[in-house]
């Protein structure tokens, strides 16, 4: 391999260390701005997560000093270009615990990748006899390419409950297990409830049974160490802007031989080996699912937030932000007419979702903005899990390792302003 950003003395994840957010956030420069002349306070990380420097830094140099386009041209450059793409594949082998790289797709991020499944594995495998079972609290990334898949074939969707606390309901999910069952798509974590899934359990259960599992790990990947072959997952996606690379970048893990079996999804360039005008020979793995030129700078750049999210370690990042999820449900729940969506922080990561009686989500999201604090207001692209809900909308506060417990105490003050404020317009 060529030259690489890979960061070699990143410590690993095997230690615990206790995070203290301080000595990263000097590293994210948009941290340090204000909104309307107060310190922002970012809590939408579940849209989106904030880029260091290291990243911009990596991407940069590319551009300035190593760009072409990746494994066409024989130049000095293109060869530079291709290396560190290539080089990026092999952190994210590493991150996802020592996968192979034919295993590794680069797509444009995570709904891309779920596409990608539905399109090419669907297409080939499943027919109007068989059912692809959803839960209740997937995003619309995971709901709509199998209800258009559905569409095609004639399958049926068959959806997973949940239970009043915002678990899976397990029981239920073992019932609806048969020999019709060819799929299973669920998320590793609730972009909205912050439910914490148990994966291997699922995985293992619908093996059983003959399905193949597809996890949509876009919640959880950038926040906790993760290894899909102890997962044993079929099929994992995620994306790249939500772990502080860059937006356009995503990353679909499939088991080598599935991928293999699996025609291309997208066609063009780059992913044939021979065109004739009789048609087309696709390349081999995992070129075959990389039409046109990929998107390698953005490819350097997730490589570059991996290093530096192994730097500051994963496991502390997860237990930290469990911290910070236990810190804003007891300050908000204190809170007299705050209504919390979801399991008990220790069952979930750093998302909490709620509601302030008699104000709208909207309006919630529209006064901190006022105090400075960035978090998310609507259905956050899960309406079947909010008519599950009985809640049209949600104000949702999501975390990443760069927060801090005053950033919460800020979030729980403005809701007590908020209150106010309404409370006031109402007397009037
Ligand atoms: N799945 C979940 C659980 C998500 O939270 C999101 C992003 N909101 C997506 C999928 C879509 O991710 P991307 O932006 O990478 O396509």
């Amino acid at each position: 391999m060529g030259e690489s950003t890979s960061r070699t003395d990143a410590p690993s994840d095997q230690q615990t260390q206790p995070l203290n957010p301080d000595r990263w956030r000097s590293d994210f420069p948009i941290l340090a701005k204000q909104i309307h002349k107060l310190p922002l306070v970012y809590l939408d990380n579940a849209a989106t997560t904030q880029k260091p420097r290291q990243v911009l830094a990596a991407m940069d140099e590319l551009y300035e000093s190593k760009y072409a386009n990746v494994h066409r041209g024989i130049h000095v450059l293109s060869e530079e270009s291709t290396d560190l793409f290539e080089a990026a594949r092999d952190t994210v082998c590493r991150l996802l615990g020592g996968i192979s790289r034919e295993e590794v797709i680069f797509t444009r991020g995570t709904t891309e990748a779920i596409n990608l499944v539905a399109r090419s594995w669907g297409d080939k495998n499943i027919t109007e006899d068989d059912e692809i079972l959803l839960t209740e609290m997937e995003h619309h990334a995971n709901i709509v390419p199998w209800q258009q898949l559905a569409a095609r074939t004639g399958a049926s969707i068959r959806w997973i409950p949940i239970t009043d606390d915002g678990h899976l309901d397990l029981e239920a999910f073992n019932t609806m297990l048969s020999p019709r069952t060819k799929l299973v798509a669920v998320t590793a974590v609730s972009n909205v409830l912050g439910t914490i899934n148990p994966i291997e359990q699922i995985i293992t259960t619908a093996h059983a049974a003959g399905a193949l599992v597809l996890i949509d790990a876009a919640q959880s990947i950038p926040h906790t160490p993760t290894d899909v072959r102890v997962w044993d997952a079929d099929f994992v996606a995620f994306g790249g802007h939500k772990m502080l690379g860059p937006t356009g970048i995503g990353v679909l893990y499939g088991k080598r031989q599935l991928l293999e079996s699996m025609p291309p999804f997208v066609g063009g360039g780059g992913m044939i080996r021979r065109v004739r005008k009789e048609g087309f020979e696709a390349a081999d793995l995992p070129d075959k699912f990389e039409a046109g030129t990929p998107p390698f700078v953005e490819a350097v750049g997730l490589a570059a937030a991996i290093d530096y999210l192994q730097s500051v370690g994963l496991e502390s990042i997860a237990d930290y932000e469990q911290q910070l999820a236990t810190l804003a449900i007891d300050r908000l729940s204190a809170i007299e007419g705050v209504d919390i969506f979801g399991p008990p922080a220790a069952e979930r990561a750093g998302i909490v979702s709620f509601q302030i009686e008699g104000v709208h989500a909207h309006d919630v999201a529209q006064i901190l903005d006022r105090y400075g604090i960035a978090i998310r207001a609507g259905h956050h692209c899960a309406m079947p899990l909010h008519l599950r809900l009985g809640a049209p909308a949600t104000a949702r506060a999501s975390f990443y390792f760069y927060n801090t417990p005053a950033e919460i105490e800020a979030l729980a003050e403005a809701i007590e302003e908020t209150q106010k404020v309404f409370r006031k317009n109402r007397k009037k």
